[in-house]
């Protein structure tokens, strides 16, 4: 989902707060500048974080909405030379979907249930040795800038595999995470073990 920036300028905050998740997340799939756009916007004196229309401003609205636009192009421009690349645009998206299938759909809204599967991932990443501690608390900072939800309510871990294995991304009965790597970039992975996504339930509930 890309928003445009005359619609989001209209939306009731707590879906431009679900917006700005997809913003963080071509951010971390893509774009390390745009990340660090969103950092210096969310650390910026006197600044409401990225929480709110009137804290992130329409110049910086529209500039981050560009941003996150022409990355969505650059990986579909890719997946066009190299197929498959088009699946990194489901980051945050494959615990995403369960949140919201297992919370009731309604319960959160997409956006919001992406920032908690953006974290689920950060925290594969870092169990798998993939990404950083630190990395995963810069991350963590901007979805918290974003007036986003950190954590979850405890869900019945087998409940989780169980829709993670229904979860249309499975290939061979493996379930594919799109995991960070670094701040702009990700890697497809279809060897995340149960007992790590047990660990990051915890974690996050
Ligand atoms: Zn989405």
């Amino acid at each position: 989902m890309l928003i445009d920036p005359t619609t989001l300028a209209t939306l009731p905050e707590r879906e431009f707060r679900a917006g700005m998740a997809e913003v963080i997340k071509y951010g971390v799939i893509g774009d390390a500048p745009l990340f660090a756009e969103l950092e210096q916007a969310a650390a910026a004196d006197g600044s409401g974080g990225l929480a709110c229309q009137a804290a992130v401003g329409p110049a910086l609205l529209q500039r981050l909405l560009e941003r996150s636009a022409a990355a969505k192009a650059r990986v579909v421009a890719a997946d066009e030379r190299e197929g498959g690349l088009r699946a990194i645009l489901n980051y945050g998206h494959t615990l995403g979907h369960v949140v919201e299938a297992l919370c009731g759909y309604g319960t959160y809204l997409h956006g919001e249930a992406v920032g908690i599967g953006m974290l689920a991932a950060g925290e594969i990443a870092c169990a798998m040795g993939l990404w950083s501690p630190e990395e995963q608390r810069r991350q963590r900072a901007l979805v918290q800038a974003a007036g986003l939800p950190l954590t979850m309510p405890a869900l019945d871990p087998e409940a989780v595999l169980t829709c993670l294995q229904g979860d249309k991304k499975v290939t061979d009965g493996k379930v594919r995470f799109v995991l960070p790597t670094g701040i702009g970039s990700v890697v497809i992975r279809d060897d995340v073990d149960a007992a790590t996504i047990r660990q990051v339930l915890t974690t996050l509930s």
